[in-house]
C-alpha cells in the first residue's frame, strides 16, 4: 500500500511535517511525493516571467533534493492540479494521503474537499511555515479581538525569545528604535551588489520551458536568483555581512540607484519554504551579539520577519474572505496603462514600476508609499491593484499580498489591518528619496501645470473623503492643515486631480 504526500510549491520546507510524519510512521518505504506544476494556474494572471522561474525551478531542485534521499516523486506537468491528482491515484493507488495545510484560503477549502472526491482519507497538517502556527495556542492571543501589530510582535518577540533578556525584557532596553531609524540616504554612499546565481541545467530547462508553456510572459535572459536551500542559505549571508548593518538605518531611503539598497530580498525564498524566519530572526540576532551590527538594524529586520510578516498571516487567516471584497473609499478607477509599461512622467513611479516590470522587486516603502499611495490617492478599483501585485511580484501569494495591498496599502478593509490609510504628498518622497530632483514635477507645488502629482491627488483626498477621515484620530493632524485652503485653491485641486486622472 502507498501513502502519497501532496507538496504544494510554496511548501519546499526540509523538514516538511507530511514527510516528518511518514518517517515517524515507519512508512517511507512505500512512500510517493506528488508535485505538480498546473498550466491553468499560471493562465489566471499576467505573471512575471521570474516568479514562474523561480518557482518551477526551486520546485524541480526540490524534487531533486528528494529523490537524493531515495524518496519517489511523481512530478507532473498538468492543465491543473485535479486532473494531476487523478491521474496519480489512477497510477499509484495510495491508500491515504498526506498534506501540509495551503497557505492559502482557497487552497485550504479545496484541500478539505479532496477526502470526499478522492475516498481515501486525507490528513492536513498544520503549516510550520508560520511561527504563529508552531505556537499554538497562541498566548496572550485574543482570537475574536483585533490585535494592533505592536502588541503582536511583542507577543512573538516574547515567545520566540528573540532579542529579549533574562528577564524578559527587550533587549536594548526598547521594543523599537524607530527614532534611530529611517534616514535619507547619505550621498556618495556605497551600496553593495547583491549575490547572484547562475542558472543550472534544471533552470535553464525551465527557463526555456516558461517561454514555450507561456509565451505572453517577457523574455527573460537575466535570471539570477536562488532556487535551492543552500543558494538561499548563501543569499541570507550575503545580506548579513553586507546589508544589515544599515538595514533599520535606511529601511525607508529610496533612490533611482538601486531597488534593493539594505534590504534583504529574502521574501521569495521565505515565502517558498527555502528559509526559515525563526532560523532567519535567530541568525540575525547571533551577528548583534557578536558586536557586528548594532540594535537598531538587528531589531528593525527581525520585526519585519516576525512582527510584520506574522502579523500579515495572521489578520489573512482572520479576514477572508472579506479582506478581497473591500473597497472602504469606494474607488473604482482602471488602473493606468503606464503600471504595465512604465512609460510616465512621474520619475518616482516611473522607476518603482520600470524596475518591478524587471524583477518583480520593490522594497517595502516604494511599494507602500510610492505605489499603493498612489493608487488610493488617485481612486484606482482595489482589486485591480491587487491584480498588478499579484502579477508582477517574485513573493506574491495571496496569505501576504491581500493583507499588505487591501490592507496597509489600499486601507480598503477600512482599518482592520492598519491603523490609517498610509497616504502623503511629495513631500514625504522627497524627504526619504531624491526622485524629485530629476522630475519634470515640482515637489513644491500642489496647483498649477509643474505641480506633482502626488500633492493635488493628496489634498483632493483629503477633501473628498473628509468626513470618513474625521472618524479615524490618526488622521486629525493631517485635516488639520486642511483649514490652510481656501476656497479657490480647494477647487484648483479637485480639478487638477480631475484632469489628471482623466489623463
Ligand atoms: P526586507 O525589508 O528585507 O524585510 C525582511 C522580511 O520581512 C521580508 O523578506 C518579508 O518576509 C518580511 N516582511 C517585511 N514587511 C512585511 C510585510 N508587510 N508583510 C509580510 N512580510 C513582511 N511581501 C511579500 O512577501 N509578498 C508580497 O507579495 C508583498 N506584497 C506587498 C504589497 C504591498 C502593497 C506592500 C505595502 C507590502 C508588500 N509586502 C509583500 C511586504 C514587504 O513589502 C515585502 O515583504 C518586502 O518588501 C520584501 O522585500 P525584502 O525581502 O527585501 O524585505
Ligand atoms: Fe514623484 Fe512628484 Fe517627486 Fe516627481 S515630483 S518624483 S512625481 S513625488
Amino acid at each position: 500500500m502507498t501513502i502519497s504526500i501532496w507538496i504544494l510549491g510554496d511548501q519546499l520546507i526540509p523538514n516538511h511535517p507530511a514527510l516528518e510524519k511518514a518517517k515517524k510512521d515507519n512508512r517511507t518505504e512505500n512512500l510517493c511525493v506528488l508535485m505538480i506544476e498546473s498550466d491553468a494556474r499560471v493562465r489566471r494572471k499576467r505573471y512575471h516571467a521570474k516568479k514562474l522561474i523561480l518557482l518551477f525551478s526551486a520546485m524541480r531542485h526540490f524534487a531533486a533534493y528528494l529523490r537524493d534521499q531515495g524518496i519517489t516523486v511523481d512530478y507532473r506537468f498538468a492543465e491543473d492540479m485535479t486532473s494531476a491528482i487523478d491521474a496519480h491515484i489512477r497510477e499509484y493507488y495510495p491508500d491515504s494521503m498526506i498534506v501540509m495545510a495551503a497557505s492559502s484560503i482557497r487552497g485550504q477549502e479545496y484541500q478539505r474537499r479532496m477526502q470526499n472526491r478522492m475516498g481515501i482519507p486525507v490528513d492536513i497538517l498544520p503549516n510550520p511555515m508560520f511561527l504563529s502556527n508552531r505556537y499554538d495556542p497562541f498566548p496572550g492571543i485574543d482570537i475574536e479581538k483585533n490585535i494592533r501589530q505592536e502588541s503582536f510582535y511583542r507577543e512573538m518577540r516574547q515567545h520566540s525569545k528573540l532579542l529579549m533578556d533574562e528577564d524578559g525584557e527587550p533587549l536594548g532596553g526598547n521594543w523599537n528604535f524607530d527614532k534611530q531609524n529611517r534616514k535619507k540616504l547619505p550621498e556618495g554612499i556605497d551600496i553593495p551588489e547583491g549575490i547572484s546565481f547562475k542558472p543550472d541545467q534544471i533552470t535553464q530547462d525551465v527557463m526555456k520551458s516558461v517561454a514555450e508553456r507561456f509565451p505572453w510572459t517577457e523574455p527573460v535572459e537575466d535570471f539570477d536568483l536562488a532556487v535551492t536551500h543552500q543558494e538561499a542559505e548563501k543569499a541570507s549571508v550575503d545580506f548579513f555581512q553586507h546589508r544589515l548593518k544599515h538595514f533599520g538605518t535606511y529601511e525607508d531611503a529610496m533612490t533611482h540607484r538601486d531597488s534593493v539598497l539594505f534590504h534583504s530580498m529574502l521574501s521569495p525564498y521565505l515565502n517558498l519554504g527555502l528559509l526559515d524566519p525563526l532560523d532567519l530572526a535567530k541568525r540575525a540576532e547571533e551577528h548583534y551579539h557578536n558586536g557586528e551590527i548594532e540594535i537598531n538594524n538587528v531589531e528593525g529586520f527581525i520585526r519585519q520577519v516576525v512582527g510584520w510578516r506574522e502579523y500579515m498571516h495572521w489578520q489573512y487567516q482572520r479576514l477572508m474572505p472579506g479582506l478581497a471584497e473591500g473597497n472602504y473609499f469606494d474607488a473604482h478607477k482602471p488602473l493606468p496603462e503606464f503600471f504595465w509599461t512604465g512609460e510616465t512622467e512621474m520619475n518616482c513611479l516611473k522607476h518603482v514600476i520600470q524596475r518591478a516590470l524587471k524583477d518583480g522587486y520593490a522594497h517595502h516603502i516604494e511599494r507602500l508609499m510610492i505605489i499603493s499611495n498612489y493608487c488610493l490617492l488617485a481612486g484606482i478599483a482595489p482589486l485591480e491593484v491587487l491584480d498588478w501585485f499579484q502579477s508582477l511580484f517574485i513573493d506574491a501569494y495571496d496569505w501576504v499580498m491581500l493583507p499588505n495591498v487591501m490592507g496597509m496599502g489600499l486601507f480598503a478593509d477600512g482599518g482592520r489591518v492598519g491603523t490609517k490609510p498610509y497616504i502623503s504628498s511629495a513631500n514625504y518622497i522627497n524627504k526619504m528619496g531624491d526622485y524629485c530632483r530629476d522630475c519634470i514635477y515640482d515637489h513644491n507645488k500642489r496647483t498649477g501645470e509643474k505641480a506633482c502629482p502626488f500633492n493635488f491627488l493628496y489634498w483632493n483626498f483629503l477633501l473628498e473623503h473628509e468626513e470618513m477621515l474625521r472618524e479615524n484620530h490618526r488622521m486629525a493632524r493631517m485635516l488639520y492643515n486642511l483649514k490652510h485652503l481656501d476656497e479657490d485653491e480647494r477647487q484648483a485641486m479637485g480639478i487638477s486631480a480631475e484632469k489628471h486622472i482623466a489623463g
